[in-house]
């Protein structure tokens, strides 16, 4: 009853009110504040993006002589100080801001070289609303030089090539993943051990590692994929995360390979989906979106056997990360769901989950550069153990596991037996390959120090 006459009452006065509105300055209502812009270099491109709270209509100019962009904001009011975004990496060289025609900002991009940009206006996903990004992407030839693969080091004699392990530390730019309660960002975080790892793997003579990221930006999840096996040809994919769940107690590292029928776990389920989310988070563009059928990778995936060896890979990865911390449900089992960064059949991939940021315990452990190291040092000891158990053909690993055939390392097995020194063998390798200790080896060898020479038989002390 009173919903009819309130109804009928506004009818009455609707002509009246559209009247005002025609009139009444556009300022009024429409000027939409914008209270926060971010800046994210990527090696071959500038992301600036505008938080919005709606759409907005834009115009986008590119000016030369000298070089620069020009975008209006239609009906926008930037309220945020762009001087204080950090562009000194970038080919920008100043930012300006000026109002045109009343609701019209107008900011301009003054650069020392010429840009191609382009913009793509965002819905909103959790933690964002609306948004505006703004991508200068770097005059071509020049960025194409710095991301040609590395040359293989010279040090590596014919027939024993290194494995290529690629390391792909999730989230960044954009994307921040999760979030700790006391704030610490998930992208920083796994950087941070992909780092450590990335330099652990350096030192290693039968492993050559790339990062797929080396920096706070962000990749879409297909591009992950292309950069590890085509620009690098990498033998292994291993993307490093920090889960998050809303019951703050849970808490334990796992290990992930992608699934051939649906996800094992509920949990597992959940976390391919936020990871899967990403490329939403941070805003693709129509052409970076996944368009790799699962059904069809997971059928090469299972034929190349690059499905089982991940699995043994995560096997041997999270039996180390046991004992360097706590695994989730004190499971030594390797998870798996849909994850989309490790479609590709042509690598051995998993996902490693180094702890809960959500747990107040773990977000500390995880922001403390030693348990970093710890973890990192943990995965380099379960990817060792994947090589030296299932040394790929025409490898290092498989070179000196011939070296040992051939009778340099002899009788006795894994242990009770004797190692003749390679190139590149360390007393922590031998210890580590025989499942001795340092100690035990120095002992029945006489060493008083950690010295070895290349062609020097050790005694292998029993077990
Ligand atoms: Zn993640």
């Amino acid at each position: 009853m009173l919903k009819r006459t309130l109804r009928g009452a506004i009818h009455g006065w609707s002509v009246i009110a559209l009247t005002w509105l025609i009139s009444a300055p556009m300022a009024s209502f429409a000027a939409q504040p914008i209270d926060s812009v971010r800046l994210h270099r990527a090696p071959d491109h500038t992301r600036i993006v505008f938080d919005l709270g709606a759409p907005l209509e834009h115009k986008l100019n590119k000016l030369a002589n000298p070089d620069r962009i020009v975008i209006d904001l239609i009906d926008a009011d930037l309220k945020f100080d762009v001087s204080k975004l950090d562009f000194a990496s970038s080919p920008i060289t100043n930012i300006r801001v000026g109002k045109h025609d009343g609701n019209r900002t107008r900011v301009v991009f003054d650069l020392k070289e010429t840009v191609r940009p382009r913009t793509n206006l965002l819905k909103p996903i959790e933690p964002f609303g609306w948004r505006l990004v703004l991508d200068l992407f770097d005059n071509q030839q020049k960025s194409v030089k710095s991301v040609e693969p590395a040359p293989h080091s010279g040090s590596v004699s014919p027939g024993a090539r290194p494995m290529v392990v690629a390391i792909d530390a999730g989230h960044g730019g954009e994307d921040p993943g999760a979030r700790g309660p006391s704030g610490v960002y998930e992208k920083n975080v796994v950087l941070a051990i992909s780092k450590k790892l990335y330099e652990l793997m350096k030192k290693e003579p039968g492993i050559k590692p790339v990062l797929v990221r080396d920096s706070d930006y962000y990749v879409p999840l297909a591009e992950r994929r292309k950069i590890a096996s085509e620009r690098h040809s990498a033998d292994v994919f291993i993307s490093i995360h920090a889960d998050a769940f809303t019951d703050r107690n849970a808490h334990g590292a796992s290990v992930f390979a992608l699934s051939n029928r649906g996800a094992t776990s509920a949990q597992a389920r959940y976390l391919a989906k936020i990871a899967n989310d990403s490329d939403r988070i941070a805003g693709v563009y129509e052409e970076e979106k996944d368009s790799n059928g699962l059904l069809s990778v997971l059928a090469e995936m299972t034929m190349s056997g690059s499905m089982t060896h991940s699995l043994i890979l995560g096997r041997q990865v999270i039996e180390e990360m046991g004992g360097v911390t706590k695994l989730h449900g004190n499971r030594r089992k390797v998870e798996q769901a849909g994850f989309a960064v490790l479609k590709e059949p042509r690598m051995v991939s998993i996902l490693v989950e180094t702890g809960f940021i959500s747990n107040r315990e773990e977000e500390k452990n995880l922001n403390s550069y030693r348990h970093q190291e710890k973890l990192a040092r943990a995965i380099l000891n379960g990817v060792n153990k994947y090589f030296e158990t299932h040394p790929q053909p025409g490898s290092w690993y498989a070179a000196r596991r011939n070296g040992s055939a051939n009778g340099e390392a002899v009788a006795g097995g894994p242990s009770g037996g004797s190692h003749r020194i390679q190139s590149g063998d360390t007393l922590s390798s031998i210890a580590r390959r025989y499942s001795v200790t340092e100690v035990d080896l120095r002992r029945s060898n006489g060493l008083s120090t950690d010295m070895i020479q290349v062609g020097q038989v050790l005694r292998i002390p029993g077990s």
